[in-house]
């Protein structure tokens, strides 16, 4: 299975910093070989212009969320059509910080994954648990329940990627062992192939949550690591093209 690799910029960047990002990952891969798919991920602000210049290139453009509905009375969301329409291939949906920040239930995240479908979009499904629910035992269980919740029937091994960030690791250096990792992503695995038959052994697991150049080759070595979704790393091309780099 190709790795995937993806950047999540969230709330960052402007015109000038974001389209400079973007020209020195396009000049790295140019001048080297990689073993891994490439998305990024910028703010809605930007995707015009970045869609722009990746055109051509292997790497593809996302979108960090979705509403539901194709179109209509929802002042400030962008829809899964628009995105398409701009040129993206992907969109994250369910990251815990929209889940907490908009309250977004498992509910909401499988409709948007299954709006993604419609649109032809692949949907990123983040899931993880914080870290009151690791310390009390309950990882498997919260992450279970989210699989059942955010993944609608549409998904197959092309249109979903599922992304395990810890909440807790998200943004803090902190990262789960290398054998707890294993654990929640072959958990996942096995919720996959139960779910879906056919595809749920194709469907990339990405690993998210403090990933960086250090960490990255003996995260990404791992059986049922099938990529990275990375935040604060992704915001220094180097610094991201490196963790491409790390991919067995
Ligand atoms: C994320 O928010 O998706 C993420 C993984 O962030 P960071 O890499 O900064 O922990």
């Amino acid at each position: 299975m190709t790795p995937l690799i993806a950047a999540n910029w969230k709330m960052n960047g402007l015109g000038r910093d974001g389209k400079d990002r973007v020209r020195k990952l396009l000049s790295h891969v140019a001048a080297n070989k990689h073993k891994c798919d490439i998305v990024v991920c910028p703010p809605a602000t930007l995707l015009a212009s970045i869609a722009g210049l990746l055109t051509g290139s292997p790497v593809a453009l996302g979108g960090q969320d979705c509403h539901a509905a194709g179109s209509g009375a929802h002042t400030g969301d962008v829809s899964a059509p628009m995105l398409a329409d701009v040129g993206c291939r992907h969109v994250i949906v369910g990251h815990s910080e929209r889940r907490a920040d908009h309250r977004e239930t498992d509910a909401v995240v499988g409709s948007k994954a299954a709006a993604a479908h419609a649109s032809g979009l692949t949907a990123i499904v983040c899931v993880g648990e914080s870290e009151n629910q690791r310390d009390g035992g309950e990882t498997l269980a919260v992450v279970g329940a989210q699989l059942v919740g955010s993944l609608p029937h549409s998904v197959n091994a092309e249109n979903t990627v599922v992304a395990y960030e810890p909440i807790w690791a998200i943004g803090t250096g902190r990262t789960p062992t290398l054998d707890e990792v294993s654990q929640v992503h072959e958990f996942i695995g096995e919720k996959l192939r139960d779910a879906f038959p056919d595809d749920g052994d194709r469907v990339r697991i990405l690993y998210g949550g403090s990933v960086k150049p250090s960490n990255a080759a003996d995260l990404l070595a791992i059986q049922r690591v099938n990529g990275a979704l990375v935040g604060g790393a992704s915001l220094n091309a180097d610094d991201f093209w490196a963790i491409c780099q790390s991919c067995p």
